[in-house]
């Protein structure tokens, strides 16, 4: 298909870039680290896991994976954390969400240094996004939705972007992003939610719709313009009795309806999800490059 946004072909594209700057890092004596902390068995958080550990050891970064029992409580939690903030062979530290339910994860979140916060959720890097503070940490996701419309060269400066969500993960820092009077930013964004009114004239006024609802094939042809570029965040698991799991994940969108009238579209999976990783790096070696210039 000639409009697909190839998301596996962009992020490998990203690799080679950040293979460089890790060469040049390392000739001056600084691997750059990325500690990955799961708590608990959730096959979905492992498997996310495991592949951010995977791309960082390929990469050749530091890399550390704690996992912890299902049963770590808060003060166990918050100990590593601080273990890892002081190790200074660890510059970017992640803990995976969701955590078990004693965990209070927002505080977990505060515990960590926002220097080494590369998820992008500690609230000094939430405020820096918002500030236009280019030394602070945005989120891998909507870092990733940005840098695949870069890379398609779909100018955003001056569209009228849909933002379907307000999460903290996706929809509000994607929003915040995109609105940026900077390079990559400068578009009129608009935030829809689940109490939003009229959504599919709004939908149908976006000349670039970002997805980001968690609702299996959602969007539908007629909420969307002729014409316009579509990314599909979601993630979604659909009974597939074809296939060896029982399921297939698919996005928000209803791609084979609306692959048809748009200009570009991401797919699902193989579309935002691999640019997730390839953020999450990048934030690794951005960490890792300014601790080593202080
Ligand atoms: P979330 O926290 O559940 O937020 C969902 C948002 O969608 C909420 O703001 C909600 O509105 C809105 N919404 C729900 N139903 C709606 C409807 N019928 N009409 C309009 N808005 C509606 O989800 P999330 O964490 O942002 O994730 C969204 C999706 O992206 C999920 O499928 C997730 O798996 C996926 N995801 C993918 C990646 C990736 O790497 N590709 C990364 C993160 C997330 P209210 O605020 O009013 O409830």
């Amino acid at each position: 298909m000639g409009n697909l946004i190839e998301g596996r072909a962009i992020a490998e594209k990203v690799y080679v870039d950040l293979r460089t700057q890790i060469a040049e890092l390392k000739t001056k004596g600084v691997t750059p680290g990325l500690a990955v902390v799961l708590v608990g068995d959730d096959p979905a958080s492992r498997a996310y896991v495991r592949s951010k550990d995977k791309m960082s050891r390929e990469l050749g970064l530091h890399s550390v994976k704690l996992e912890l029992p299902a049963t770590t409580g808060q003060s166990e939690l918050l100990a590593r954390v601080e273990e890892l903030n002081r190790d200074p062979k660890v510059h970017g530290i992640l803990v995976q969400s969701p955590p078990p339910k004693q965990i209070d994860e927002a505080a977990i979140v505060r515990a960590l240094d926002p220097n080494k916060d590369v998820d992008g959720f500690h609230p000094l890097n939430v405020a820096k996004l918002a500030m236009g503070d280019s030394t602070g940490f945005v989120p891998c996701t909507p870092l990733g939705v940005q840098r695949l419309l870069i890379e398609t060269k779909i100018d955003i400066a001056g569209a009228h972007v849909v933002v379907l969500g307000r999460s903290m993960i996706v929809g509000k820092p994607v929003a915040l992003l995109l609105m940026q009077k900077a390079k990559g930013g400068d578009a009129t964004v608009t935030v829809a939610h689940s109490r939003t009114k009229n959504l599919d004239e709004i939908t149908r006024s976006a000349d670039i719709l970002i997805a980001a609802i968690g609702r299996a094939h959602f969007v539908k042809a007629n909420q969307v313009r002729e014409g316009a570029v579509v990314i599909d965040v979601g993630i979604n698991r659909v009974e597939d009795k074809t296939t060896e799991r029982g399921y297939r994940l698919v996005g928000d969108v209803a791609f084979d309806e609306v692959a048809t009238k748009c200009r570009a579209i991401t797919p699902v999976p193989g579309g935002v999800g691999p640019m997730t990783i390839a953020m999450l790096m990048s934030n690794t070696l951005k960490a890792a490059n300014q601790t080593s210039r202080t």
